[in-house]
């Protein structure tokens, strides 16, 4: 009983022609688990509509920005009140002070910081912000850790020890790769090492903290304090991207579950509640270099736009009460026991990986602890189970390599129906 798809597929086909691979932005075309991508009319509260008329329980939440559900009505309703004041003045405003006032009681470690419209230019504009500081032009990330698509974010380790970076994809210069080290996440030693040999170079690592862009994959006990020491010895910006995990490990992201306090940190997905923002700040030496203040130049048409500012608002109004977490962690959790559970039934080896609202299924026998874990794991059986919950009206990341988000308003109901398809499911592709 395979769901009707017509009109997506329809839509695809016209969209394949002006844009490249029909969408705007890669992961979206289904390339990873096959079949065609399904075309979204509308959305609200745990569900999502498609131009066919079918309806799935949404574990995606637009890659993480809707943690209080799609369409939430006080949401919907500031944003209407908003745009009737005007959709952006490129002038400062009050919305814009609240908001970051919000978010620094939130992450204290944020002393100053600045709005921007996405979580790529939060990222590249820390980087920035770090090399300006120290005066130096490397840079460390870690293998399977997403930070955006700036250039030098485009890098991935070879295979081994340390590797001066390669580009990972055509049009990004040699000059700048050679700036980026990737090193392998969860590996203190690699990162000592490069430090004693280049640390008087290196002017900031960026990490993805709990690690969402490989799926969901934790640090080991003691991994995040060692960074934390080593780059302190060695005058290095420890920057916490958290532009995933921000409001999704805890309310106060995974700085606060570890109880590291980052140099500086990455936020964007739910701090814009569905509209684009992002931010960047931290220690307010570091960001007094940045203009007008100082000569680190970044700006932006629409930074601090009205309208997403609102939805930020609004979104961190909600999530600052104190049963809004104890939910959203009950619903996580219960989700988790639901799968573990379907897995184990359906008698199919499987790792769940979970860090507060975020979490992971991965098809293996083994624990992942870095991307080459977790390239490891049966992605063909990943593809198929997600093909066959899609089908069930489940609607899960398409690829192996995400993560999955749990919302304020999915339901028991909802995780009682997914838990029921993903034993189906589990048992189809066994
Ligand atoms: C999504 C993401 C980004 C990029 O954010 P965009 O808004 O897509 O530019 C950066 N870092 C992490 C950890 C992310 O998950």
């Amino acid at each position: 009983m395979a769901l009707n798809h017509k009109k997506s597929k329809e839509l695809f086909n016209k969209a394949k022609r002006i844009i490249p691979g029909g969408v705007n932005s890669p992961v979206r075309a289904f390339k990873a688990v096959g079949g065609n991508p399904i075309f979204i009319d509308s959305a609200k509260g745990s569900k999502i509509y498609d131009v066919d008329g079918n309806e799935y329980i949404d574990y995606v939440l637009s890659w993480g920005p809707m943690i209080l559900g799609h369409a939430h009505p006080t949401i919907i309703k500031a944003l209407q009140k908003a745009a009737e004041k005007g959709t952006s003045f490129g002038a400062p405003t009050p919305l814009e002070v609240e908001l970051a006032g919000m978010v620094r009681k939130v992450y204290p470690s944020m002393e100053v910081m600045r709005m921007v419209s996405s979580g790529t230019e939060a990222t590249m504009s820390a980087i920035r912000a770090a090399r300006g500081f120290t005066g130096r032009d490397k840079i460390v990330k870690f293998e399977g850790c997403y930070h955006g698509h700036a250039d030098g974010l485009l890098v991935k380790a070879g295979s081994g020890a340390a590797t001066f970076g390669v580009p990972t994809s055509p049009g990004v210069p040699k000059d700048y790769a050679r700036n980026t080290i990737t090193l392998p996440y969860n590996d203190l030693n690699a990162f000592r090492k490069i430090c004693e040999k280049a640390g008087k170079d290196i002017a900031c690592v960026i990490i993805e903290p709990v690690v969402g862009n490989s799926g969901c994959i934790l640090p080991k006990p003691g991994y995040l304090e060692g960074l934390r020491s080593v780059t302190k010895k060695h005058g290095i910006v420890l920057i916490f991207d958290e532009v995933m995990t921000g409001f999704r490990v805890s309310y106060g992201g995974a700085q606060k579950v570890f109880k590291i306090k980052p140099d500086m940190t990455c936020l964007g997905k739910v701090i814009g509640g569905g509209l684009p923002v992002g931010a960047y700040g931290g220690r307010e030496d570091i960001m007094r270099k940045i203009a007008p203040d100082g000569p680190v130049y970044q700006a932006g048409t629409l930074s601090g736009n009205p309208l997403a500012m609102t939805a930020g608002i609004e979104t961190l109004k909600i999530l600052s009460k104190p049963e809004t977490y104890k939910k959203l962690m009950a619903k996580s959790e219960e989700l988790e026991e639901a799968l573990k559970d379907a897995a184990k039934r359906a008698g199919i080896k499987t790792k769940f990986y979970r860090a507060g609202t975020m979490f992971c299924t991965y098809f293996t026998d083994r624990e992942v602890y870095n991307f080459t874990d977790a390239a490891k794991t049966d992605m063909a059986a990943f593809a198929k189970f997600f093909r066959s919950m899609l089908d069930k009206g489940i609607n899960l990341a398409p690829s192996g390599y995400e993560a999955g988000f749990m919302s304020l308003a999915h339901t028991s109901a909802d995780i009682n129906k997914t838990a029921r398809a993903a034993y189906e499911s589990f048992r189809e592709i066994k």
